[in-house]
C-alpha cells in the first residue's frame, strides 16, 4: 500500500485555481506527494497544468491505504452529492488553505474547506462542511456558517452573522453585522448577488441584489 493519495475533484476554473493552493498546503505541512485532478468529464486520462487528471472511477481503484480529496466545484449541490459519494467510498474530505490565509482563535472549520489566498477567518467562528472562501473574503467574529456555503471573491461577512446551508454569496458582497442576541441571518440556499449590501436578514431560497439589498422577484 502506498501513502495518502491527494486529489482535487473538478478540473475546471475552481479546481485549477485551487490546485496551487493545495500544492502550497502540502509543501507547508512537509508532505511530498503528487496531487491528482479528478474530473468525470474527461474523454481519457490527461495532464492539466502538470497534474494527472483522471476520472473518479480510476481514482477509486488506485491502491492506497488512505485517500484525501478536496471538492473544488463552486456549485454547492454538486459538492454535497460528491461529498456523500466520497463518504460512501470511505474517502476523506481534504481541507486546504493558502500560506497567507489567517485563522484566529476558536475558529472551528469542518472538513472539505477551501480557503483561498488572502482569506481571513477571525475568532470564535463555526463553519460547516465543504466551505469555499474565495480570494480576499473574510469571516468576522461570532459567525456561524452552515454546510456547503460558497463565498465568491471579496465577500465581507461581518460579525454575528449566521449563514445557513447552501447559501451563495457573490463577489464583493458586504453583509452588515448582527448582534449576539439578534444575528443577521442569510437563509438556507439564499443567493446574495455580486456587490450587494445586505443590511437585514435574507429569507431562505431567495436572491437579493443591490444596495440596500432587496429580493429579486422571479419574472
Ligand atoms: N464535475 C465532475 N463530476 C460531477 C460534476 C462536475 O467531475 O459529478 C466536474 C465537471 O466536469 C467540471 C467541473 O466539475 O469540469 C465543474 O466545473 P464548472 O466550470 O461547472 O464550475 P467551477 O469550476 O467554476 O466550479
Amino acid at each position: 500500500m502506498t501513502e495518502t493519495l491527494y486529489a482535487i475533484y473538478g478540473a475546471s476554473g475552481c479546481g485549477r485555481s485551487l490546485m496551487p493552493v493545495a500544492r502550497e498546503h502540502l509543501a507547508r505541512t512537509g508532505i511530498q506527494a503528487d496531487i491528482y485532478f479528478i474530473d468525470d468529464n474527461l474523454a481519457e486520462p490527461t495532464v492539466i497544468n502538470g497534474h494527472q487528471a483522471i476520472s473518479y472511477e480510476m481514482f477509486k481503484v488506485l491502491k492506497s491505504s488512505r485517500k484525501s480529496v478536496l471538492i473544488a466545484i463552486a456549485n454547492s449541490k454538486v459538492r454535497e452529492k460528491l461529498a456523500n459519494k466520497l463518504d460512501q467510498d470511505e474517502i476523506e474530505l481534504w481541507s486546504v488553505q493558502a500560506n497567507n490565509t489567517i485563522i484566529m482563535d476558536g475558529a472551528i472549520i469542518a472538513a472539505g474547506a477551501a480557503l483561498s489566498p488572502f482569506v481571513t477567518v477571525t475568532s470564535n467562528i463555526q463553519i460547516g462542511k465543504c466551505f469555499h472562501a474565495n480570494l480576499y473574503s473574510y469571516v468576522e467574529h461570532d459567525c456561524i456558517i452552515g454546510d456547503y456555503v460558497t463565498f465568491a471573491p471579496g465577500v465581507k461577512c461581518n460579525g454575528n452573522i449566521h449563514i445557513e446551508d447552501h447559501a451563495y454569496i457573490g463577489t464583493g458582497a458586504v453583509i452588515k453585522q448582527g448582534t449576539p442576541d439578534k444575528p443577521l441571518v442569510i437563509g438556507k440556499g439564499a443567493v446574495v448577488g455580486m456587490g450587494a449590501v445586505v443590511t437585514k436578514s435574507v429569507p431562505a431560497g431567495v436572491t437579493v441584489v443591490g444596495n440596500p439589498a432587496r429580493i429579486l422577484e422571479k419574472k
